[in-house]
């Protein structure tokens, strides 16, 4: 399956939301296999990269954290521009946090790259119990808005793979 000598095609990838909502936590999850309960805000990992092998290609993600720039939102456009990916987190059981995703999402469909490929990530999917965002909105205003959805946990490491996958499956391959 996985073509050695594939030369990778990097691209840009940036996350957004809320403070908290845990988007630190996808990129350690993603890129290192771990997780900290009590994850530092100001620790967020800056820029790490991570391949992921796509049939004959191997696509290489250039992940910008936000690093605490949700406080600066004058900032975000110069963090998402050339982005070519973006991923828009809210936490499942904070209403607010998807609330302000959809502003993100709204943002990013106006003024980030054309054909930027957007995934919603309903975080923090093992506290259930705590569940205050329904999974039917959220995936209707998903599909509403073409843009790609799945509830994850940085926690359990539920669906975090998978949604960088379906990003990486969204992005031309022919650059
Ligand atoms: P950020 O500010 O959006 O980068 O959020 P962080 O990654 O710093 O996470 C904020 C807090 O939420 C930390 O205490 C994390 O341990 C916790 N957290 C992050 N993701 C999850 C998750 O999927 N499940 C649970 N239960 N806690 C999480």
């Amino acid at each position: 399956d996985i073509n050695p000598s594939a030369k990778p095609v990097s691209f840009k990838l940036v996350l957004l939301g809320e403070s908290a909502v845990g988007k630190s936590s996808l990129v350690l999850r993603f890129v290192r296999g771990q997780f900290f309960e009590y994850q530092e805000s100001t620790i967020g990992a800056a820029f790490l990269t991570q391949t992921v092998p796509l049939g004959d290609a191997v696509i290489k993600f250039e992940i910008w954290d936000t690093a605490g720039q949700e406080r600066y939102k004058s900032l975000a456009p110069m963090y998402y521009r050339g982005a070519a990916a973006a991923i828009v987190v809210y936490d499942i059981t904070n209403y607010d946090s998807f609330l302000r995703a959809k502003q993100w999402v709204k943002e990013l469909q106006r003024q980030g790259n054309t054909n930027i490929v957007i995934a919603l990530a309903g975080n923090k999917s093992d506290l259930s119990d705590k569940r205050k965002v329904d999974f039917s909105e959220a995936s209707a205003y998903a599909e509403d808005n073409g843009i790609l959805f799945l509830e994850t946990s940085a926690k359990t490491a539920q669906n975090v793979n998978e949604i960088f996958v379906a990003i990486a499956r969204k992005l031309p391959k022919d650059r």
